[in-house]
């Protein structure tokens, strides 16, 4: 069955909803969002809608349907659980020719309800014609996850200028190319980050200016991908990484989520592995600018989150300084993403009130790090670049007056299908770890909390190879 779609117009106009439960409640709220007065026919009403009459939004009428409930209205819903009766509605609405829908019967209904992805004034309407509204659900799920929150805002920006749009280019083709512009282009990245002033104002100049490609300098974004695992990357870094011109990215970040980037944008590794520095931290922030300043929508993605011992603070120092716009996106940081796929907690009432992050980077073969902090009690530690280091960093700890009891992991490659996870004491850590064959990255978690593991670990990577 083809059904057509359309928006329809309820303010203020009476619609008939017969039934008094959980479903019917779930219509009402759609039908009084879209500003429709109604009227609930069901001797009976669920707690939602005996407290919306309470509070004087719905009519009802404590009976059940008869046929002069459909009186006035323009649209009518039969929701009740008596296939019977809802057949009845349905029946005596066709025949005065009211839109009727019936819940989970297609058959008996004039117009069916889509699932809806709602960033108003833009609405998504999605629906099987009734086939599977569960397969609609789906879906709807899938495109709440690539249309930015911010669409509706963007919409609402866009509506308000669309007079002066209008004025300013007479030619249809000239419109579309600003509009498209804009959409593509840093007024829409503006709203997205929030900035709606710095969107407004940019819009206004680029019409004033009269030019179709508002803001042609390109940007830089900075996106954090997260310690491994695809699914854990936000929305917006998705959403960036499908936009980008060209990539710059780190060898942490996983081929995986690589794939995930815009199949044309030109990939570029920037390193760094731990001895090999592809290109100097100076040579890529000053690549940055200067793609940016070619106008190329520059993608800086890194592996966890840029600003945990990420030097994301330097790449944008640069950026900012030529007065380049960019944005940054928070990634999973490796702690965070080991510790929960090592099933870690880490703090926890009991055994850790602070978590301290760190680098165990070695330097001429110590570690310049305040170790009295670290060997504070009821405290997590967690070491970043910690697995070359790994021997001297215990033995400080144990030297500084951390109990060599203390239990520690090492997790490596964490949240990804090669993860693996030593736990031992901190003074038994070292060996069992020289004993494997273990790569980075890797992330070293010391405290108590590490004890939990045997009871909440639930990530087996190996059951799925
Ligand atoms: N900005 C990153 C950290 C960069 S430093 C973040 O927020 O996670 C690089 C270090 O991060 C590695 O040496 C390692 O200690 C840690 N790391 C990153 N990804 C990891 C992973 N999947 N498993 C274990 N450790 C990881």
């Amino acid at each position: 069955m083809t059904f057509l779609p359309i928006f329809i117009q309820l303010q203020d106009r009476r619609c008939l909803v017969v039934g008094g439960g959980a479903v019917a409640a779930r219509k009402v709220g759609r039908l009084l969002r879209a500003g429709a007065r109604v009227t609930v026919v069901a001797p009976t009403l669920c707690r939602e809608l005996s407290e919306r009459r309470d509070l004087g939004e719905i009519e009802h009428k404590a009976r059940a349907f008869a046929r002069q409930d459909l009186d006035g209205a323009w649209l009518c819903i039969a929701a009740t659980d008596d296939g019977t009766e809802n057949g009845a509605v349905s029946a005596l609405a066709q025949e005065r020719h009211i839109p009727v829908n019936v819940v989970d019967d297609p058959e008996r209904c004039t117009f069916i309800m889509p699932s809806v992805v709602d960033r108003s004034p833009v609405q998504i309407a999605i629906s099987t014609g009734g086939a599977s509204p569960v397969l609609a659900r789906l879906l709807r799920a899938r495109l709440e996850t690539l249309v930015p929150a911010a669409y509706g805002r963007l919409a609402a920006l866009m509506g308000a200028f669309r007079e002066r749009v209008k004025q300013r280019f007479r030619d249809v083709g000239a419109r579309r190319r600003f509009w498209e512009a804009v959409l593509h282009g840093p007024v829409a990245e503006m709203l997205f980050a929030g900035r709606d002033e710095a969107a407004l104002a940019a819009l206004a100049k680029a019409l004033d200016e009269g030019s179709e490609a508002p803001l042609s300098v390109g940007e830089v974004y900075l996106v954090g991908a997260g310690p491994g695992d695809p699914d854990l990357l936000t929305f917006r870094a998705l959403r960036l990484m499908q936009q980008a011109d060209i990539v710059l990215y780190d060898r942490l970040v996983a081929p995986a989520i690589l794939d995930l980037v815009r199949k044309d944008a030109e990939r570029v590794h920037v390193g760094k592995a731990r001895d090999e520095h592809r290109l100097a931290q100076k040579a890529i922030n000053d690549l940055l600018v200067d793609l940016a300043l070619e106008g190329k929508r520059v993608l800086r993605l890194k592996g966890g989150d840029p600003f945990i011992f990420g030097r994301g603070g330097e790449e944008i120092d640069t950026l900012s300084a030529h007065g380049i716009p960019f944005q940054v996106v928070p990634g999973i940081t490796a702690a965070s993403g080991c510790a929960a796929y090592a099933g870690i907690p880490l703090t926890h009432r009991d055994f850790a009130h602070s978590c301290v992050f760190v680098t165990g980077h070695l330097q001429d073969g110590s570690m310049d790090l305040n170790w009295d902090v670290l060997v504070q009690p009821r405290q997590t530690v967690a070491v970043y670049m910690g697995l070359s280091g790994l021997p001297v960093l215990c033995r400080e700890l144990i030297t500084r007056g951390m109990p060599p009891t203390t239990p520690a992991a090492l997790i490596e490659q964490g949240t990804t299908a090669r993860q693996r996870v030593f736990t031992a004491t901190l003074e038994g850590l070292p060996q069992i770890v020289a004993e494997q064959d273990v790569h980075a990255p890797t992330l070293v978690i010391v405290g108590e909390v590490v004890r939990l593991r045997e009871k909440l670990a639930w990530f087996a990577p190996g059951d799925s190879r």
